[in-house]
């Protein structure tokens, strides 16, 4: 390891290929590096450095489809980002077994976003509340003079409302949200710029004066729903469903156990929210914050059975994507997922994501609640343990084939298999 300095003066000035040249120095690493990451695949490298900074390449994720889904009647492939194995497996299966009665349903409770506005020093907080609310119509105004394009694809301000907050350090705070129809945009740039703009306005009419002014990611009014049956024939009978009746209330009553059947149904939703070029940290933020609104971190999903002992299941979750803005529109391959999804507005987006939170929730449980997940996991995994093993081209089916013959999926093992197969 290099001890060298990492103030780098002028960084940022460099080309791409400069400032890799000088990341290889720095780190002291084989200067053959630079060939591999030179090669910036399907993303060129004049797109990268503009959308981030001090880019000196990019990261290849594995894109997989999964086939399968129907959402509100319509068939849709869905294009998903992971490094993980199991996870497009898992949404197969799942919508594979739901296909006969009816795959997912769906629905949204709309596309407002909430910017926030942080007001301090004022000495009577519920008297600024209301001076603040009076002045409803000059907030529109302010808003919607911010983001005229916005407005005219039918979106921009929806409706004001202040909390008082007591803070233990800063004293009372008066909090107000401004609640926006960011439309077909995710609105985190949108929903800023009006915060900032109103802000000023704030510490006028009150006589306080404000801190931050940024969005808020618990996008709680923008909750994406989906619904779906697996019937008991589908699942394999009453012991399956209940126990994935079982593994669902664990999970609802347990944080531990909630931690984790909340970051499978994130395998599913984070894949496509990467996949369409979105905000993965927003959606994931939103959805463990969600989680947590009853005071206590609970299931983002619901099962139970119907009257005819089938099993249901549900989610709602906060899915503030888009179709323009930020990188879908300056990612190609973002694009592309989109055009593989044939979706037509940012709200058929948050409704198809949630019903893959929902199709990978469904498949987790059910191989928790009966082989465990090793099984389908392991299979999956043998081929990178194979690679890691040293397997290249045919090889690595065929180590991976072998680890999972002998039920053990290891990196000795896969060296030991390789070697055997190398003769
Ligand atoms: P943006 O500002 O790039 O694009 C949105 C704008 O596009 C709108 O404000 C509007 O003027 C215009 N527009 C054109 N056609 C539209 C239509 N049909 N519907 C709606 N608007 C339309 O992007 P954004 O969505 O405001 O912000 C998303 C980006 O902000 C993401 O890259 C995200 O990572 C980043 N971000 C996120 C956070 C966060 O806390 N989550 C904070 C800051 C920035």
């Amino acid at each position: 390891m290099s001890t060298s300095s990492s103030r780098i003066s002028g960084f940022h000035n460099l080309s791409m290929a400069e400032r890799l040249e000088k990341v290889i120095e720095v780190a002291g690493l084989n200067p053959d590096v630079a060939n591999h990451m030179g090669n910036t695949g399907n993303l060129t490298g004049e797109i990268a450095d503009s959308m981030i900074e001090n880019a000196i390449g990019t990261m290849n994720i594995p894109i997989g489809v999964a086939t399968n889904m129907v959402v509100d009647q319509q068939d849709t492939l869905i294009p998903m980002a992971t490094e993980e194995s199991s996870v497009v497996a898992a949404v197969c299966n799942a919508a594979r077994q739901c296909r006969d009665s009816g795959g997912f349903i769906t629905s949204m409770s709309g596309s407002l976003m909430i910017a926030q506005v942080q007001l301090v020093d004022v000495p009577n907080p519920e008297f600024a509340r209301l001076q603040i609310l009076e002045h409803k119509a000059d907030i529109k105004q302010i808003c919607d003079e911010t983001d005229p394009v916005l407005l005219k694809h039918g979106g921009g301000f929806r409706d004001v409302e202040v909390r008082v907050l007591e803070g233990s350090h800063t004293g009372t705070m008066v909090i107000t949200h401004l609640i926006v129809d960011t439309r077909d945009a995710m609105g985190a740039n949108a929903v800023n710029s009006m915060a900032e703009a109103v802000a000023p306005l704030i510490a006028k009419w009150t006589g306080g004066r404000t801190y931050l002014r940024i969005l808020s990611n618990l996008a709680d009014r923008r909750l994406a729903r989906a619904r779906a049956t697996w019937t008991l024939d589908a699942i394999g009978g009453e012991s399956v469903r209940d126990g994935i009746l079982a593994a669902y209330e664990f999970a609802d009553i347990d944080p531990y156990r909630a931690a984790t059947h909340n970051k499978g149904v994130m395998n599913g939703v984070s894949a496509v929210v990467l996949a369409t070029g979105n905000d993965t940290r927003a959606v994931e933020a939103g959805a463990h914050a969600y989680a947590a609104q009853t005071g206590r971190y609970r299931s983002l999903t619901h099962w139970e059975a119907d009257r005819d002992g089938n099993l249901t299941g549900m989610i709602e979750i906060p899915m503030p994507v888009g179709l323009i803005g930020g990188a879908t529109k300056s990612h190609p391959t973002a694009r592309i997922a989109l055009d593989i999804m044939a979706v037509k507005s940012a709200d058929q987006l948050a409704r198809t994501i949630a019903a893959v939170g929902l199709a990978q929730n469904f498949s987790a449980l059910k191989a928790l609640a009966t082989t465990g997940i090793q099984k389908g996991h392991m299979a999956l995994h043998a081929k990178n343990i194979a690679v890691m093993a040293g397997a290249i081209g045919t090889e690595i089916e065929a180590v991976a084939r072998d680890l999972v013959k002998l039920g053990k999926v290891r990196v000795d093992i896969a060296e030991e298999v390789l070697s055997k197969l190398r003769g």
